[in-house]
């Protein structure tokens, strides 16, 4: 492994699905939903496959239904107006998606100011393209982990070249509000920054909480690359089509890396998704009604059972604090859990650079049956 990568190793979520299948605990740490997305959704892909459609290469930039798709949901839904044809990427997932854009957009010795925690793949996508990053941590403040904005703006350097943002927030359950948006906002037209914004988990904002994406905002269209993923929205996480609106220069950077990357994925299923973002509202909001309740159910049983909970207020992870259990190492507790309770978690410290600021978090998600989640809190309760 070359010096770029040689600090990255095994990615959590292998390392704890394995510990998972290895021990027939209940699996709450990789992020992928127990139950598949519509049937509707899966006979269209099941046409496609008998049709004949995507199952040699399909386009390069997608397929036309599927970038259409796309268009239509940005502004069906935000008003965000994206050009099918020159401003629409069809790529392998989101994980694609990102590392494309930073494999595009970034010279070497670059510098991305990333939320901290944050997804695994962006540090090491931005070790990849010869970045550097700067993380500005989320710290806990009246039960969410916020952004301090003053350190968002001390982070930025003439050597700035992009903000990566990721709103709702893995792990934390952290949606970013209008207010921080909009400073966001002013400080990359202010400081002319890029933006990469991973936006996958859209869909799913609970209570009051509201999804804006950034490119809406005053300057940022033009300078705004924004991700999405049907693994997310649809509960498809098997099937790897995601895809990025920006602006024609922006886009046609992002599908250059991309070409060289995969070039195409997905054929048939692209063709399911372009039917699945035109399913009606009932759907969306159904999907986002049904992971509250989870969360609401695992969100009380954690709490029961001894955690500190950060109810989140959007995507389907939780964070908590193990300190109230009287043990303050998350990777310990992760790795003996499957045997002590039968339940496996990931430790928000695989997300830091600043490792010791999340020590003590664990991170669990509730994008399953409730009748798991019930049994994985019946667990807990018993082993604390
Ligand atoms: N970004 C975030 C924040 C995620 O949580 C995930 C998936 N867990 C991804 C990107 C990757 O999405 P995909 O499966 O579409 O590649
Ligand atoms: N995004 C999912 C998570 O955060 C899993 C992604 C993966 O396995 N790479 O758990």
């Amino acid at each position: 492994l070359n010096r770029r990568l040689a600090e990255f190793g095994t990615t959590i979520f292998a390392e704890m699905s394995a510990l998972a299948v290895r021990t027939g605990a209940i699996n709450l740490g990789q992020g992928f939903p127990d139950t598949d997305g519509p049937e509707e959704i899966r006979e269209a892909a099941v046409r496609a496959l008998r049709d004949g459609r995507g199952n040699q290469y399909p386009p390069g930039p997608g397929v036309p239904e599927l970038r259409a798709a796309v268009a239509g949901h940005q502004l069906s839904r935000y008003g965000l107006s994206y050009d099918p044809d020159t401003e629409v990427l069809v790529t392998a997932g989101a994980t694609e998606a990102i590392a494309a854009a930073l494999l595009a957009l970034l010279e070497p010795g670059d510098e991305v100011v990333a939320l901290e925690p944050y997804y695994d793949s962006y540090a090491a996508c931005v070790a990849m393209a010869g970045g550097t990053r700067v993380p500005v941590t989320l710290r806990p403040h009246e039960g969410a982990f916020r952004l301090d904005l003053d350190e968002l703006r001390d982070a930025v350097t003439d050597r700035t070249r992009l903000l990566l943002l990721n709103t709702p927030h893995n792990p934390t359950g952290t949606v970013l509000t209008r207010q921080e948006l909009a400073a966001i906002a002013e400080l990359a037209v202010e400081r002319d920054l890029l933006v990469v914004t991973d936006e996958v988990y859209e869909h799913l904002v609970f209570d009051t909480a509201e999804h804006i994406p950034l490119a809406s905002f005053p300057g940022m269209r033009e300078r705004t690359v924004t991700i999405g993923s049907a693994g997310k929205t649809f509960s498809f996480t098997g099937w790897k089509v995601g895809w990025v609106t920006a602006a024609p220069a922006l886009l046609t950077a992002v599908r250059s890396a991309k070409q060289y990357l995969t070039y195409v994925a997905s054929g048939p299923f692209q063709y399911a998704v372009a039917e699945a973002l035109a399913l009606p509202e009932s759907y969306f909001a159904a999907y986002r009604a049904d992971m509250e309740a989870k969360r609401d159910l695992l969100a009380a049983g954690l709490a029961e059972a001894g955690f500190g909970v950060y109810r989140p207020a959007g995507t389907y992870f939780v964070t908590t604090d193990i300190r109230p259990l009287g043990v303050s190492d998350g990777f310990a507790f992760c790795r003996s859990l499957p045997e002590r309770a039968g339940v496996v978690a990931v430790p928000n410290a695989v997300f830091y650079d600043h490792r010791e600021e999340g020590a003590p978090f664990v991170r669990f998600a509730f994008c399953k049956q409730a009748s798991v989640l019930e049994e994985a809190v019946r667990r807990l309760k018993a082993a604390a």
